[in-house]
């Protein structure tokens, strides 16, 4: 496997980088994470434009033009022969001294992984995902921006632990005001009464997914209502699904033990994880 490494391709086991890079001590960096169906990359450019605003959020100049990015990202999927395959490249601020300033990192480093990559919860898809609450708040107000895909993923993990703990699939965050945010690695869209809805995205990631889950629905004729949302439309939703480039369109069937609505994939949900599964395998950049 190779791995794209400030130009070069070079195998994982030389796909290092130093101790002193503040990417490591600092979570300094940001990252994507993109899909391969069929030998097309999903939504590239939005993968890349977002990747681009990570960084600019964060003051950090990537050294290669989204271009340049882009046809980085196809020719590491081409070396390694991979056609269905997961793919992150992350920018980091580069390799310094210790202390925090930027300025000690003069050049950011850039890497890009990719592997072979299936679903991501396996037949969970028709029989739905287990939903966890957590105490950890997705904080809407500070440096870790839920809009910032930055290299600090600690929210997340310490989430990601408890929903572990309590044996569910999948973490589900509130912010600091009580609003429902998202879950660990995806967002979430509440179906109640035949209407769609989902929270605004400032305590949220700008979900790719979840743009594409807006377009599907509307393509069906279902508007998506986005609005703050808190606990009680989670415990009352008829229907629950997630979004998200790893988890794709997934069904939540249960929040903290308790079903949602039946407690098995709802239609409207049906409808998406089809409808996403086509528009998947049949667009995206060669
Ligand atoms: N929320 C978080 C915290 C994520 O890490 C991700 C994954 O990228 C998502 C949501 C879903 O975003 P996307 O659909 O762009 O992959």
């Amino acid at each position: 496997l190779l791995i794209y490494y400030n130009g070069d391709y070079v195998p994982k086991s030389e796909a290092t980088t130093s101790v002193y890079d503040h990417g490591f001590l600092y979570g300094d960096g940001v990252f994507e994470g993109i899909r391969a169906y069929n030998g097309r990359v999903f939504k590239l450019r939005e993968h890349v434009d977002r990747l681009y605003d990570s960084a600019r959020a964060i003051a950090l100049n990537i050294p290669l033009s989204k271009e340049e990015m882009e046809e980085a990202i196809l020719e590491t999927l081409r070396k390694n022969n991979l056609t269905d395959a997961y793919i992150r490249p992350i920018v980091s601020r580069g390799i310094g001294d210790l202390g925090l300033d930027p300025r000690k990192c003069p050049i950011p480093n850039v890497f890009i992984i990719s592997q072979e990559w299936g679903a991501m919860y396996g037949d969970l898809y028709e029989v739905g995902l287990t939903g966890v609450t957590v105490s950890v708040r997705r904080n809407s107000c500070d440096a870790l921006s839920p809009n910032i895909k930055s290299l600090n993923y600690l929210n997340n993990i310490l989430a990601k632990i408890e929903a572990n703990e309590k044996g569910g699939d999948e973490a589900i965050f509130f912010d600091q005001n009580g609003y429902l945010s998202e879950g660990s690695g995806d967002n979430i869209f509440i179906i109640k009464n035949g209407k769609v809805y989902t929270p605004p995205t400032i305590n949220n990631l700008k979900g790719i997914t979840r743009a594409t889950a807006i377009e599907l629905l509307a393509d069906m004729g279902i508007e998506t209502h986005v609005e703050n949302l808190g606990m009680f439309d989670l415990y009352t939703a008829d229907e629950i699904f997630v979004t998200g480039t790893a988890a794709e369109a997934a069904p939540l069937v249960k929040v903290d033990g308790r079903p949602i609505g039946d407690g098995k994939p709802g239609p409207i949900t049906g409808k998406m994880v089809a409808a996403f599964e086509h528009i998947t395998t049949t667009t995206g950049t060669p």
